[in-house]
């Protein structure tokens, strides 16, 4: 099996893990979290192509495709998100203003300037180097396309002979004459730094390069890194980190009150589902956030924001730790339950630390209105091993731990000896969590449960879908026999099982729709299949109520106040061109990637230019069309003040008239206005790649195919 390296970009991985050993595991969790969603495996066939691995989403099943020759190569471009990271005009000015002191306190000395560059990638930094009139550059890079790509900018701006480009990871370099270096380097400029700053192994590779690849006059650039964490409490976080009780009590009171009782449903037997407080995801999944884009309601700080650690990167005094634990005392600011730290980095790209290149969130950042947008360093969540309650004033232990790689966080009262309490892993993302803990949602599924038991009287229950707790809230609030399927890779096998198994119908089929295969949010129209082909087995019926009972796909245009750059080509960086590395892209693209992609989009501002339309529409109690369906038709573009840039996707899922519940806004958006996104589901994202303020209408046509339980989506300004 081939695992595919995404470097950088948070990758919001949606796999989950269930490891208790955490440093066995420290490596294995590392690869995973650079883990797209979509595990592609590769297949050599000996004719021209490679088949990848690919999910159906009729099926729930991997199944093979065969794509062309490249496609290694282009995808893994593809999905390095390199755009985002050069777009960022801001690092890009502030390495440059660090690297030319670096480069002028050097020849101040009188030394000849020698710079290695760790981590070239297009070679950016290398040029920046050239320009200044260095003696000599070495620029390592470990990741094949990029160097590939790198010889070729460097070449296509003149640098060729000024820029040696060595395909190899900086520790296995070479020192001395006729080597990869002539002689040790007395510049090191890298930026080998993602979301949590030690990542991508920055630890080792500084370690390494200090001791054997520079001079003992060295300048590295940059050359000190912060780290700061804030502890907070913040429900929605909570609600990310471990699973609540389900409360049931709030519907059927109000139902009560408003039909004056009666119905099967309506009774007093227990109220919630309790969950005992210890069920958690493992910590070491990164839950990295644009957070500044968490609205300031939603979160109380508890502490100052506190600086834990403080890197020499140049290893003036020992090598960095790679391991090491710090502790701050804090009086807590304010009152709440402790459930979240925050925690951003800076660096100092000169040598007398004067230019502040920094990752703080907009409450802290030292220049909020300049701040720059960028997705390539957010900030991260983590989360303490218990949520305490603190009052204003209280004395707090905040312990901050790094390994080579990971860093984890607790909070406590000082003097407490924290209790290990054993936490039971969930096999779930956050994303998914956050939902099954929407205590909203979950109110409009029991109302649509006791809506449906006060109608008829249903003695089995099937409920489906993956992640979910649906099964328990049915089962509590009938007195059905409910069988629970939880959906994994051999959905099919165990449906089957249960088709031999059972005697008889169900009354009612169930499901908050989710599937750990499904990327978008139309993936878990899985659900259909599952009942059409239990239906071809004769256990679901045409007389069995389904919940949901409808499926509706919307789009809305809008303005992408950042997200494009993701996707958007460079042209020229610093005055240096980057035709090559736009070409290769956009061919990547063009080979890999559909034009609908997952964005959890309450994380990136998108303004509506339009009313929502209901593009596509299907009764779940019906058959799948034995053929395609096509959709066509014209979405409105409204406002013009704002380039139209994209268009945004979700469906809504009809639990019973009336009754909804859905991946998109979270009201109704108005024209010309930020749209409120749900934070429990990622949207599809459609990016027009000219953007422009004339259009009036968008043509789509969208397809939904049968054979691959996929929509194809085309539209055209
Ligand atoms: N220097 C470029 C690219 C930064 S991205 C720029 O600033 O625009 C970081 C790059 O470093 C990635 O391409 C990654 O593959 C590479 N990299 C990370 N650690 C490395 C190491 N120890 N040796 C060589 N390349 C490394």
């Amino acid at each position: 099996m081939k695992l595919i390296y995404f470097r950088r970009k948070k990758i919001r991985i949606e796999l989950y893990c269930s490891w208790s050993k955490q440093t066995k595991l420290e490596k294995s969790v590392r690869l995973l979290r650079v883990l797209g969603q979509r595990l592609n495996v590769r297949m050599s066939t000996g004719s021209p192509g490679v088949l990848v691995q690919r999910i159906n989403y009729a099926s729930g099943k991997n199944e093979w495709k065969m794509m062309p020759e490249d496609y290694d190569y282009t995808q893994e471009l593809a999905r390095a998100a390199f755009a985002d990271m050069l777009h960022d005009e801001e690092r890009n000015r502030l390495y440059r203003e660090g690297l030319v002191a670096a480069i002028r306190k050097i020849k101040e000395r009188g030394d000849t300037v020698r710079v290695l560059d760790i981590g070239t990638g297009t070679g950016l930094l290398s040029m920046m180097a050239a320009v200044e009139g260095v003696d000599s550059i070495v620029a390592c890079e470990e990741f094949r396309p990029m160097a590939e790509c790198a010889a070729r900018v460097v070449e296509e701006n003149g640098f060729k002979d000024h820029i040696k480009i060595i395909r190899k990871r900086s520790t296995e370099l070479t020192v001395g004459p006729g080597c990869d270096l002539e002689e040790r380097a007395n510049i090191l400029v890298t930026e080998v730094f993602d979301t949590e700053l030690i990542g991508e192994g920055a630890i080792g590779t500084y370690n390494h390069a200090n001791q054997e690849l520079l001079s003992q006059d060295r300048i590295v650039v940059p050359g000190i890194a912060r780290m700061f964490a804030q502890a907070v409490s913040c429900k929605k976080a909570s609600e990310w980190s471990r699973l609540r009780s389900i409360e049931l009590d709030p519907v059927k009171k109000a139902k009560r009150r408003s039909t004056g009782g009666g119905g099967s449903g309506d009774t007093e037997q227990g109220g919630r589902i309790h969950i005992e407080d210890n069920h958690t995801i493992n910590n070491l999944m990164l839950h990295d956030v644009q957070l500044s884009e968490l609205d300031e309601t939603l979160f109380t700080p508890l502490s100052p924001p506190t600086q834990v650690f403080h890197f020499d990167l140049a290893c003036r005094s020992a090598p960095i730790p790679t391991k090491e634990t710090t502790q701050n005392r804090f009086e807590a600011i304010n009152s709440g339950e402790c459930t979240a730290v925050f925690m951003w980095w800076d660096c100092f790209t000169d040598p007398d630390n004067q230019i502040l290149l920094s990752c703080a969130p907009k409450w802290i950042h030292h220049d909020p209105k300049n701040m720059p947008w960028r997705d390539h360093w957010m900030q991260a969540i983590y989360y303490p091993q218990s949520e305490i309650k603190v009052t204003k004033g209280d004395s707090l232990l905040l312990t901050s731990n790094h390994d080579e790689y990971s860093l984890t966080f607790d909070v406590n009262h000082e003097n407490t000896t924290p209790l290990a309490v054993p936490h039971v892993d969930l096999p779930m993302c956050r994303t998914r969590l956050g939902a099954v803990n929407n205590q909203y949602k979950n109110n409009q599924y029991t109302q649509a449960i006791l809506q449906i038991l006060s109608e008829r009287s249903p003695s089995r229950i099937l409920a489906l879908s993956d992640q979910s707790l649906l099964g328990l809230t049915v089962a509590k609030l009938s007195s059905a026999r409910v069988t629970v399927v939880q959906e994994n890779s051999r959905m099919k096998d165990i449906l089957f099982n249960i088709a031999q198994e059972v005697s008889g119908e169900y009354d009612l089929v169930v499901a908050d729709p989710f599937y750990s295969v499904s990327v978008l949010p139309w993936h878990n129209l899985l659900f259909w299949f599952q009942t059409n082909f239990l239906k071809d087995k004769g256990i679901v019926t045409d007389s069995t109520c389904i919940l949901p009972g409808a499926f509706k796909l919307w789009v809305l245009p809008v303005h992408y106040q950042h997200v494009w750059k993701i996707r958007a080509p460079l042209y020229n960086i610093q005055g240096f061109d980057m035709k090559h590395f736009d070409k290769i892209i956009e061919k990547a693209c063009e080979n890999c990637d559909n034009n609908v992609e997952p964005q959890p989009l309450w994380e990136y501002t998108s303004i509506a230019l339009g009313h929502p339309l209901q593009v596509a529409r299907f009764n779940l109690s019906e058959q799948i069309p034995e053929k395609s369906c096509l959709f066509t038709g014209q979405i409105q573009v409204e406002d013009h003040q704002h380039d139209l840039n994209g268009l945004a996707v979700w469906c809504e899922w009809t639990l019973v008239p009336g009754i909804t519940t859905s991946s998109g806004p979270t009201r109704t958006p108005c024209i010309g206005e930020k749209v409120h996104w749900t934070m429990d589901s990622k949207q599809g994202v459609h990016f027009f790649k000219t953007p422009n303020r004339t259009t009036s209408a968008i043509e789509y046509d969208i397809c939904f195919n049968r054979s691959d339980g996929d929509f194809v989506f085309n539209f055209v300004i």
